[in-house]
């Protein structure tokens, strides 16, 4: 994968020279302060780099052309100390291409009512500083997530990681490469999409490859490495006897291990952080890519099935978000429904590939037939998701732009054990419920295809979606069908007038 930069965000500071050295001084050393207890705050993604405080408009300018330029930057925070004159900050803002928060904040957190005076007046004055500059952002048309209150503060500082982390994705996406090993599975609809504008939209470049270029990878394994690789399948997976070196399957376990080291050779060769198969297009690969899909997932890949490239596109972005959290993300499908009247749930899987990240336990590692791709029996692992709140969202090419749809959901245990099934998968209850969550998500036109996440929730996504300024329609427990569906038709026009007539 395209390592990331050691991520920061920097911390900019707005004032003037009206109040003279002094006061400015006092401006840098209180920013300062600010900028500590936001890096300080337990759980941040990213390291907070404190920037000298701004006054004037060359200053900005070249701050932001810096920020441009430097890789490890991935977006700014600013502050409005002292009231900063907001003209000075049009040219950079205009020029700006990395996220902006604006933060509205203060030094201190009570007033010192018994020995205010002019001078702290004028030193903290950000309540109408930052009016200023909400004024020149909204004229410019600045996208920009806004978050008002002291950091120390948990509901700010959680508003601010956030972003921080639709951030981290974002930037993700900016530089992320996709391989996909064949084109679309044959005459799906809704994987397909506009390459050219996502790569303009999202920054992710996506090109094909023949799948053979792959096989060429895999075959070139050494028997070394795949014993290795097979060794350590034992000690992390419940290993299906069968499977085990004196097992009668064992050579489908050292194929799928092949796999595992020539597909990671092939998009690590190529600085690819996602790809995407195609069950109908396996050219001389002996079995459908299963166990080594699961486990690059794990790693950070992102995945789709059937020459899907927008989820995988989708999934490698949310796992980037997620990095540090406990919990995990995983390509999904909604498969098939629980109907029971009250209890309502979907199970989701796929035909192998959901990611070990979110499994319940131990994965077990097994071999079972395939009824579709016409190869050999692929081995895959097979668990339960862990339970817990979660979230889907899918990526839909819309004609003339992306929409992405998300559902808040709960995963639950299956109602029963699932014996005869055999692949990885998830039961959950959707918010606000079934009826509700799929009226909505088919009105949405929302994929089939998702990413499923436990690590981030509705806010980073919302975050992700302003960054990227692609419309976001999320379901969950307020959402009430007929105002959905007036929103959509809301979100037409103003998607449609937001690109220019
Ligand atoms: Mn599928």
């Amino acid at each position: 994968m395209n390592a990331t930069p050691t991520a920061e965000i920097w911390f900019l500071t707005g004032s003037q020279g009206l109040y003279g050295p002094e006061t400015l001084a006092q401006v840098a050393d209180q920013s300062r302060r600010i900028a500590d207890q936001l890096a300080a705050l337990p759980g941040g993604p990213v390291r907070v780099v404190w920037k000298p405080v701004l006054t004037d408009a060359s200053a900005i300018i070249g701050t932001v052309l810096e920020a441009n330029a430097d890789a490890g930057c991935v977006g700014l925070i600013a502050w409005m100390h002292t009231f900063s004159p907001a003209k000075m900050w049009i040219g950079g803002l205009d020029l700006l291409r990395k996220p902006l928060l604006h933060l509205h904040t203060q030094a201190n957190v009570e007033l010192p009512w018994s020995t205010i005076d002019m001078d702290f007046m004028n030193l903290n004055q950000a309540a109408h500083g930052d009016r200023e500059f909400g004024y020149i952002q909204s004229r410019i048309g600045v996208a920009r997530k806004t978050v008002a209150g002291h950091v120390t503060d948990p509901h700010v500082g959680r508003r601010i990681h956030a972003w921080m982390r639709a951030a981290l994705g974002h930037a993700a996406l900016r530089r992320l490469r996709l391989a996909r090993f064949g084109d679309n599975m044959r005459d799906v609809a809704v994987t397909e999409g506009d390459k050219v504008e996502a790569q303009l939209r999202f920054g992710v470049s996506v090109n094909t490859y023949g799948v053979n270029d792959l096989v060429e990878a895999v075959d070139s394994s050494s028997d070394a490495d795949v014993t290795a690789l097979v060794e350590e399948y034992a000690d992390a997976y419940r290993l299906d006897p069968a499977l085990g070196r004196d097992g009668d399957r064992h050579n489908s376990l050292r194929y799928a291990a092949r796999i595992e080291l020539g597909l990671r050779a092939f998009l690590d060769n190529g600085s690819f952080g996602a790809f995407t198969t195609n069950f109908e297009d396996l050219g001389g690969l002996r079995q459908l890519p299963g166990l080594a899909v699961q486990r690059l997932m794990a790693d950070g890949y992102g995945f789709g099935g059937e020459g899907d490239w927008k989820t995988a596109t989708l999934l490698h972005t949310v796992k980037a978000m997620g990095t540090g959290l406990p919990g995990g993300t995983s390509f999904m499908e909604d498969y098939t429904y629980h109907l029971a009247p009250g209890s309502e749930l979907i199970l989701g899987a796929h035909m192998l590939e959901v990611c070990p990240s979110i499994a319940a336990g131990r994965p077990s590692c097994e071999i079972h037939p395939l009824g579709i791709g016409g190869r050999e029996d692929p081995v895959r692992l097979v668990f339960d998701a862990a339970p817990g709140p979660a979230v889907v969202v899918g990526l839909a090419d819309m004609g003339d732009r992306f929409r992405l749809v998300a559902n808040q959901i709960e995963i639950v245990d299956p109602v029963e054990p699932l014996p005869a099934l055999p692949v990885a998968r998830a039961v959950w209850r959707p918010a606000p419920n079934l009826h509700t969550s799929a009226e909505a998500w088919l009105t949405a036109g929302g994929p089939h295809h998702t990413v499923l996440s436990t690590a981030i929730g509705a806010e980073e996504l919302t975050d992700l979606a302003d960054l990227l300024g692609t419309e976001l329609l999320m379901i969950d427990a307020g959402t009430d069908i007929r105002q959905f569906t007036k929103e959509i038709r809301w979100n037409q026009a103003y998607y449609r007038l937001a690109r220019g007539l």
